[in-house]
């Protein structure tokens, strides 16, 4: 059907697939995103999102700078069930710093909910502080695999009732010698989690990986500068 000629006037369709208020998101955090100044969804988000938010697997590249973390990241949080204190999300990421920084996004993002516990686990950090963290499950870890992989090995942290994972900056891990690790870590979840994979690039090796460890997965490729 046409659409009436005073709506294609007032609103172009562009800014209507990119309004992060047409997604399946609480008011709240729509105000939320309106707060951290997230105006329209970058192009990785508008392609990734609606599919994440179904719970569908996706595997998404786009280069640095491009807003990956907040696509991921939104989805793990309308995927958490807050009155459930279980570890229901992880995120995996090749470094400390990008752990970091991830997790300081994600706090972001969940302003608009109370008490959503997140947790930093990366090696270079006292085992022991991570220890006393742990004692009160926290609904998403984010951290290194070698570290998360000590803590599953010690009976520290148990992975049963993960329903996200994230592999974020999956070429990187793949690079850096991880792959063991991570697919340690995977066999330790379930197989009905959803699993989301985040890359730079684009390389035969994350296919395998996606292969391995995905369902019917959607593969997004934004090659264009934002
Ligand atoms: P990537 O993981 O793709 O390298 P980041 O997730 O680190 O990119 O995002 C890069 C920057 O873009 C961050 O400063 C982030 O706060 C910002 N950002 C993400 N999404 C949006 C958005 N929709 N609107 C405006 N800025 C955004
Ligand atoms: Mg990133």
């Amino acid at each position: 059907m046409r659409q009436p000629i005073h709506f294609l006037l007032k609103s172009p369709p562009v800014s209507t697939t990119l309004s992060f208020a047409n997604l399946p998101l609480p008011e709240e955090q729509i105000a939320n995103l309106n707060e951290l100044g997230y105006a329209q969804m970058t192009p990785i988000q508008s392609a990734s999102l609606p599919f994440i938010l179904q719970g569908k697997d996706v595997v998404a590249q786009a280069k640095t700078g491009s807003g990956k973390t907040a696509a991921f990241g939104i989805g793990v949080l309308a995927a958490i069930q807050v009155n459930v204190f279980r570890t229901q999300a992880l995120i995996l990421c090749p470094t400390r710093e990008l752990a970091d920084q991830v997790s300081k996004e994600i706090r972001r993002l969940a302003r608009f909910t109370q008490n959503i516990k997140v947790l930093t686990l990366c090696g270079g950090q006292p085992m022991g502080l991570q220890v006393d963290s742990l004692a009160h499950p926290a609904h998403i870890i984010v951290g290194t695999p070698g570290r998360i992989q000590d803590h599953l090995r010690k009976g520290n942290l148990t992975l049963n009732d993960l329903s996200i994972l994230v592999l974020d900056e999956a070429d990187r891990m793949l690079d850096m010698g991880f792959s063991d690790e991570v697919n340690d870590i995977i066999s330790q979840t379930q197989e009905s989690r959803q699993t989301l994979l985040f890359s730079a690039t684009y390389p035969a090796d994350i296919e395998k990986m996606s292969a391995r460890v995905q369902r019917s997965p959607e593969r997004i490729s934004v090659e264009t500068a934002d």
